[in-house]
């Protein structure tokens, strides 16, 4: 059953043997399997074998028939919400047609499945409830998450996405409802880069919310109790992470919207001792790094003459400066002089030596220099030469800032990174009208085409859909025991060197979307090759790596059972 699944018949082979359960459905336990069933699609012999003649409607339609289907539908709907709901319900019925609809129309479904509209669906997830997906584990599970793992009806995973809620996008603590995010991120590790759906699992920490108003929501699914702190929920972690080693050890763990002080902290506390990585710090530096490599061959300029200005200094504007140093180290800058190139903007104006509130990953870029109050004197100050955006401040690039950064620079690069769309900085239509169409920009949720003065500029989404399902297709690739800054060292290299001519020309820094499963294929082999080279496995280099990449990518083409 299933022999095409996979690119490979060993890697169908392997699929069987972990999912034996799935061996032998029939009838209308088949349709209800999401993983195997095909609904009209069955064909008349597999519809005699397989126990569904008269379970289904006589008309046997292709996929290629649903797929028409499904995308009209969808289009139809009157939001982008009522999309979202639509797509998770195909998905729980039909996962092959899902991700043929994701896979096909990536760039116009990545922004109903994840940021902007994951956002509004987290906002009403109790709402819009209907089945649950992935496994909740909360502060009344102590003492039990190996059994809940054990609940899952899958024994092989290999990614797992978990929050506990408290940042989700730019959005704040949203509790429970955060579950939204671990799912659409996994669908997106199978979407853009074949990661098996079987293999992921979606997991929410539950250990209360600080959202007085979602406390407050009658509706509201999760622990109604301000969240723990402290040794209860370090113990709900270190459990959690520690079972995963037991129950699914081949695993990663992805981090994912974390408050800033336990994202940094859990990752240097896990990073090496299992196989894990923080998306929002690694994965944002690894796409935001590609989008300045790419700029730089817009400019011509070198890395090592950039001046860099963050707007924000939580997980993405450190984890893009810590990355950012590497990169600079790498062109033979000393450590100290590559973090001089890095300066922050916070809530509190300027980071400089003299103030005395900064965190120790704050710290690290707090240079000796008179403080400024407003984004617009820092800009003025330190004449930056790419200006990134990652506070969630709406409207923080105002038209004095962008055309400040339009007078020092011929291409001022402007990276409006706050997510969902709301949360930008600026807009892409403000970025090129208050320059004149001279800045390079990209954003962290899309936006749409701009014509200025008869030019049309595509800005770049620096989407980290980009880079961490390659890095995942390749720690699995690999069977990779830790994840390394190097890994996505190299991924902003080859995702840049994805870009082509073409997308400059129309100021795009990123490839075009369509391109996402050749780009994520390219990551993941680079990103296996660190773990051989670094010893980072047990497993023995494949002799053709790119071979085994491509072998294990799932392909949602429907096969035939009997
Ligand atoms: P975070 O909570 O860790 O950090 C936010 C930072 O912004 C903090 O340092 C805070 O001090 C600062 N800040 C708050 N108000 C400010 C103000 N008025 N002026 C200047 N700084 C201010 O969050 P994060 O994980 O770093 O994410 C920040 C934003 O970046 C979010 O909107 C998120 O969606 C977005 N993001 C985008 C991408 C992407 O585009 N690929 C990836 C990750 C995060």
């Amino acid at each position: 059953m299933n022999k095409h699944r996979f690119g490979s018949p060993a890697a169908a082979t392997i699929f069987m043997q972990v999912h034996p359960h799935l061996h032998g459905k029939r009838g209308v336990d088949l349709l209800h399997e999401p993983l195997l069933n095909k609904g009209t699609a069955f064909t008349e012999r597999e519809r005699d074998a397989l126990g569904l003649r008269g379970l289904l409607p006589p008309r046997i339609t292709t996929q290629q028939e649903q797929l028409a289907r499904v995308l009209e539908t969808v289009r139809n709907k009157p939001t982008d919400l009522e999309r979202y709901i639509y797509l998770v319900s195909l998905q729980e019925r039909n996962e092959n047609l899902f991700y043929r609809l994701m896979t096909d129309y990536i760039g116009e479904m990545m922004p109903l499945i994840y940021t902007p509209t994951v956002g509004l669906a987290c906002q009403r997830y109790a709402l819009i409830f209907r089945r649950p997906r992935g496994l909740f584990i909360s502060l009344r599970d102590r003492g039990h998450v190996k059994q809940i793992l054990q609940n899952w009806p899958h024994a092989d995973v290999r990614m797992i996405v978990v929050t506990d809620g408290e940042r989700i996008l730019g959005l704040g603590d949203l509790g429970t409802n955060g579950m939204g995010i671990p799912v659409g991120k996994l669908s997106l590790y199978t979407a853009c880069a074949g990661v098996a759906p079987e293999l992921c699992l979606p997991v929410t920490i539950d250990v209360g919310t600080n959202n007085q108003e979602l406390r407050d929501d009658t509706h509201y699914l999760g622990l109604r109790q301000p969240r723990e702190r402290g040794a209860a929920y370090d113990g709900l972690i270190d459990e959690f992470v520690n079972a995963v080693q037991d129950i699914f050890p081949l695993a990663c763990i992805q981090f994912e919207d974390f408050g800033n002080a336990n994202a940094f902290r859990l990752l240097q506390q896990y990073r090496d001792r299992i196989c894990t990585f923080n998306d929002d710090i690694q994965g944002t530096a690894s796409v935001a790094l590609a989008g300045i490599l790419s700029a730089l061959r817009i400019s011509g300029a070198s890395l090592s003459s950039q001046c860099f200005l963050f707007q924000g200094a939580g997980e993405a504007g450190i984890g893009i400066g810590e990355l950012l140093v590497g990169a600079l180290r790498a062109e033979g800058l000393s450590e100290a002089d590559a973090r001089r190139r890095c300066w922050y903007v916070d809530s509190k104006g300027l980071i400089v030596a003299s103030r005395q509130d900064l965190s120790s990953h704050k710290r690290n870029f707090a240079h000796d220099h008179p403080g400024t109050k407003t984004l617009l004197a820092a800009v003025e100050a330190l004449r930056p030469t790419m200006l990134i955006g990652v506070s969630g401040m709406a409207g923080a690039f105002d038209e004095r800032v962008v055309q400040a950064m339009g007078k020092l620079n011929p291409h001022p690069v402007i990276f409006a990174l706050s997510n969902p769309t709301s949360k930008a900085e600026c807009t892409a239509a403000q970025a090129y009208t208050w320059t004149e169409g001279r800045a390079i920009f990209a954003s962290g949720s899309p936006f749409p085409d701009f014509t200025l003065h008869g030019r049309t500029h595509q800005p770049g989404q620096g989407n980290n859909a980009y880079i961490f399902p390659g890095v995942g297709l390749g720690i699995i690739a690999s069977q990779a025991q830790r994840v390394t800054d190097e890994m996505f060292f190299v991924a902003a290299k080859v995702l840049a060197g994805k870009v082509t001519d073409g997308d400059l020309s129309v100021g795009r820094v990123y490839p075009d979307l369509h391109r996402i499963r050749e780009v994520s294929a390219a990551i993941a082999e680079a990103v296996a090759e660190v773990v051989f080279e670094r010893g980072l496995t047990t497993m023995r280099r494949p002799v053709n790596l790119f071979e085994r990449v491509q072998a294990l990518m799932y392909d949602p083409n429907y096969t035939e059972y009997v």
